[in-house]
């Protein structure tokens, strides 16, 4: 098997399972250009340790963890198996970076997971690994993380790190589904794709500073931090953009691959 690529993609709403638009239909397809994981590791936004954490669980539960959606949210699993082996490996290749880490026994998957997981994979018939942000520590420690997980892409695991490209909430709503973008929405996605594909690993690490409108993008920083693993755990200059187009005018939705 050749290696895999390791992948960020924005989740965007919950209802991203649901809603009819590019972005989920670029998910569903997603398996097209690559080949079978054996497994998966997805690092999620929706998880947040101060330490990297990983799901121990042969059987992970599908955790609903939103209020106030429509009741078919609440219906929805994801029974893919867990993988203990995977875990522990993870968290011997994070130790031997001198990351830390440990593992959480009964945690299940967070919908950063299991929404695109849905769409990409629907037969929930590959073992999933979710591993947590550790968002104190931001961008230069998840690129770390991604370096020292690097070794599992050329052992059929494929590294899906799901978060946001832009990822404010408070501006979510009294926007359309198919909105136009926001101006300030679309000045950091166009900074994004451009550091992406350069491979400014210094510009990104320095989001704050260098991006235009990185704060209102922003407010906080555990949606963009995935990123930065997928990033870390690819080869320099292989960036590829799989996908860019917006869901309610302020979540960017960009995908892009690292070989
Ligand atoms: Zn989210």
């Amino acid at each position: 098997m050749t290696a895999l690529p390791s992948l960020f993609i924005t989740h965007g709403a919950p209802t991203l399972v649901l809603d009819p638009c590019p972005a989920g239909d670029f998910l569903r397809g997603l398996t097209a250009g690559i080949d079978r994981p054996r497994a998966i590791l997805c690092v999620s936004a929706h998880w947040e340790e101060s330490s990297p954490t990983a799901t121990g669980t042969a059987a992970p539960e599908t955790i609903h963890d939103f209020f106030g959606f429509p009741e078919e949210m609440y219906a929805l699993s994801y029974p893919a198996p867990g993988a203990p082996e995977l875990a522990q490996r993870v968290l011997d290749l994070l130790g031997q970076a001198g990351l830390g880490g440990r593992m959480e026994p009964l945690r299940g998957l967070d919908h950063g997971a299991w929404v695109p997981l849905s769409l990409a994979w629907p037969a929930a018939d590959i073992p999933v690994v979710q591993l947590s942000v550790q968002t104190a520590l931001g961008p230069a420690h998840h690129l770390a993380l991604g370096q020292a997980l690097a070794p599992l892409k050329q052992d059929g695991v494929l590294i899906l790190a799901s978060g946001s490209a832009t990822h404010n909430l408070r501006d979510w709503h009294g926007h359309r589904l198919d909105g136009p973008p926001a101006d300030y929405a679309a000045a950091f996605a166009d900074w994004l794709d451009e550091a992406v594909l350069q491979d400014d690993r210094g510009a990104l690490v320095d989001y704050l500073s260098t991006a235009p409108e990185a704060q209102r993008n922003h407010p906080t920083p555990e949606h963009f931090l995935p990123l930065f693993v997928a990033l870390g755990a690819g080869l320099p200059g292989t960036a590829r953009k799989l996908h860019g187009s917006y869901t309610y005018g302020v979540f960017y939705m960009g995908a892009y691959a690292f070989d």
